[in-house]
């Protein structure tokens, strides 16, 4: 079956900004999404919620900016470890430099995420360190940052209360404390199937409106 003669998914489950955006988001064989290419697109928007995607293009609730004051306060004092410790230099550690990333994201490029981590999320900064060399790699890794961004704009000043109730919560259900927090699990789902899926569009570029939601549940 060619992907133009492949059945589309019902009108009801694709919204206008849908079809705009498959009108400019190439699928690999090019042309039309086929039918496959639309469930994996239905199953990325079933991760990110409607009520992460209604934040997409905003600044987010007052509360972001508390985490972006600690964001920006530890690009600040990345930079100054980084003048006082001449062994950061010696082994080649790049100074601590900010971007602008999609969607109102500041990206703190070696930076300080919590260690171990190759990336940590303050409101709408992102710290990123070490950054990814493969480009999707390092593609994937901004979606997932960018999930706790829309998840830190959504819930303001609690993030990080609910942040922490999850990593208790997933220790009383017997999970670990890390992997079985509800923020990252969906973040991570949504990792895992743009790694899959690696034509799918970046989360920023979703229809932040639901004007006609999946009937079915796709994923995962
Ligand atoms: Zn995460």
């Amino acid at each position: 079956m060619s992907p133009e003669a492949a059945p589309r998914p019902a009108a009801a489950e694709v919204g206008a900004g849908d079809r705009a955006l498959a009108a400019r988001w190439r699928a690999p064989g090019g042309g039309a999404w086929s039918s496959r290419e639309w469930e994996e697109y239905l199953a990325l928007k079933q991760l990110v919620t409607a009520s992460l995607r209604r934040w997409i293009g905003q600044r987010g609730r007052p509360g972001v900016f508390l985490y972006d004051a600690v964001g920006r306060g530890l690009a600040v004092v990345a930079r100054l470890v980084w003048r006082v410790r001449p062994s950061w230099r010696r082994a080649g550690r790049p100074a601590a430099r900010a971007e602008q990333g999609p969607d109102g994201m500041r990206l703190v490029l070696a930076g300080l995420p919590i260690p171990g981590n190759a990336g940590t999320t303050y409101g709408n900064t992102v710290h990123l360190w070490p950054a990814p060399e493969d480009p999707e790699r390092a593609r994937v890794l901004l979606n997932h940052e960018y999930v706790h961004v829309l998840q830190a704009r959504r819930d303001g000043a609690v993030f990080i209360v609910r942040y922490l109730a999850g990593a208790w919560g997933a220790r009383r259900r017997g999970k670990h404390y890390y992997w079985g927090i509800p923020y990252e699990v969906q973040a991570y789902d949504v990792e895992r199937l743009l790694a899959a899926h690696p034509w799918l569009p970046d989360v920023w570029e979703l229809p932040p409106a639901d004007d006609a939601p999946p009937a079915t549940r796709l994923a995962p």
